[in-house]
C-alpha cells in the first residue's frame, strides 16, 4: 500500500494539472511544516533560531524544471540575492541549488553560465554552494557540469549531492574523488526504474553506508543527510572506531523532519545542518516529502477533521 502511495505521490509531483489544484489548496495542506515561508526573511528568521542552538543551515530558493530562459535568469538573480542576504545577516548558512532551476533542460552552457555567476558571488562572500542531485535523466549532465565547475572553484566553494539508490553512484564517487569533493549523501527522492536504482530499501541503506564510509576513509568531507537513526548510529560507531575527526563530516536533515534528533546530535558535539527551502514554488518539494512518508498524508487529513 505505502509503495503504491509513494509511486502515486511521486507521479503527481511532476503533473502540472495536479500542481495547479494542489497549490490552490496550499493553506489547508500543512506546507508550513516543510517550508517556513515564501520570503528569504522567513528562512533567515528560522536560521537564526537554529544557529542559536548550534545548528547550521543550507537555504534553497524553491523551484525546478523551468521551461524558459527568463525563469532561469530570475532564479539566478534570486540565488544571488539569497547569498547577499545570508551575508548581510551574518548567519551560519550556505546555499543549495537545483540545476533544472537554472536552465539545465534548456541549454547546458546557459546553465553553466548562471552557475558561474552564483559561484563567483559565493567565492567573493566566502560562502559555499551545493548542487542538489535531481532525477536520473539529469544525473550525468549534473556530474559533468559539477566536474567543470569544481576544477575552477575548488571544493571550498562548490559541492554536490549523490544518491545511494542509484547503482552508478559508487563508480561516480570514485570518478569524482580526484577533486577531494565535499559530498552530501542522500538515499534519493525521485521515482526511478529498477534498471538504474535499487528497489529494496535494505540495498539502498547498505549502499548508503558503504558510500559514506569509503568517502570518509579517502579523507574527504561528507554531509550525512538522512533521518534514518539506525544509519546515523552505524556511522557514529564507524567514525569513532576509525578515528575520523568530527571536522570531516556533518549530519544534515530537512526542515520540519526529526528536528529533535538533529538538536540531540548538535548537543553531542557533532556538526549539524538543516536544509531550509523557501519560496512559492513548493509543489514538487512538498510532494516528495509526502512520498517519503505516506503517513504524512494521513496527518494532513486528520488535521482537517480537528479544525
Ligand atoms: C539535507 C537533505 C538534503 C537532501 N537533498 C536531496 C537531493 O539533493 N536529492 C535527492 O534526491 N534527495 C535529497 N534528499 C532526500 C533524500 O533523498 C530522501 O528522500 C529523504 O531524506 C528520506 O530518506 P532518509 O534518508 O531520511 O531515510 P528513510 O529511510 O526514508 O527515512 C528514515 C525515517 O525518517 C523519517 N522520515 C523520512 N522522511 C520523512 C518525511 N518526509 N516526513 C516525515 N518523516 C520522514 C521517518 O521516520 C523514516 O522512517 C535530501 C535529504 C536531506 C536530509
Amino acid at each position: 500500500m505505502s509503495t503504491l502511495m509513494r509511486k502515486t505521490l511521486l507521479g503527481m509531483s511532476k503533473n502540472q494539472t495536479m500542481e495547479r489544484i494542489v497549490k490552490r489548496l496550499g493553506p489547508y495542506l500543512g506546507t508550513r511544516r516543510f517550508v517556513p515561508g515564501e520570503q528569504i526573511e522567513d528562512a533567515i528568521a528560522r536560521i537564526k533560531e537554529l544557529n542559536a542552538e548550534g545548528v547550521m543551515a543550507t537555504v534553497d530558493h524553491l523551484g525546478e524544471f523551468v521551461t524558459s530562459r527568463s525563469e532561469a535568469e530570475a532564479a539566478t538573480e534570486q540565488a544571488l540575492l539569497t547569498l547577499k542576504a545570508l551575508d548581510a545577516s551574518g548567519v551560519e548558512s550556505y546555499l543549495s541549488v537545483k540545476l533544472t532551476q537554472l536552465g539545465l533542460d534548456l541549454d547546458e552552457r546557459f546553465c553553466e553560465h548562471n552557475m558561474r555567476r552564483i559561484l563567483d558571488e559565493a567565492r567573493k562572500l566566502g560562502r559555499f554552494v551545493r548542487i542538489d542531485i535531481e532525477d536520473y535523466a539529469r544525473n550525468e549532465k549534473t556530474l559533468a557540469l559539477f566536474e567543470r565547475l569544481i576544477q575552477d572553484f575548488g571544493h571550498e566553494t562548490i559541492g554536490l549531492a549523490l544518491q545511494s539508490y542509484l547503482y552508478k553512484t559508487e563508480a561516480d564517487l570514485k570518478r569524482l574523488s580526484v577533486w577531494a569533493p565535499n559530498i552530501r549523501f542522500v538515499k534519493g527522492a525521485y521515482q526511478e526504474s529498477r534498471e538504474v536504482a535499487f528497489s529494496d530499501k535494505k540495498d539502498v541503506d547498505q549502499h548508503y553506508i558503504r558510500l559514506v564510509e569509503s568517502h570518509l576513509l579517502a579523507g574527504h568531507y561528507a554531509a550525512i543527510a538522512t533521518h534514518d537513526l539506525a544509519i546515523i548510529e552505524t556511522l557514529k560507531s564507524f567514525v569513532n572506531s576509525h578515528g575520523i575527526p568530527r571536522t570531516q563530516f556533518e549530519f544534515q536533515m530537512l526542515y520540519g523532519i526529526r528536528s529533535m534528533s538533529l538538536l540531540d546530535l548538535a548537543r553531542q558535539g557533532y556538526r549539524t545542518r538543516v536544509y531550509i527551502p523557501y519560496g512559492d514554488d513548493w509543489y514538487g518539494y512538498y510532494m516528495r516529502r509526502l512520498a517519503e512518508r505516506p503517513e504524512n498524508v494521513m496527518f494532513i487529513v486528520k488535521s482537517w477533521f480537528k479544525r
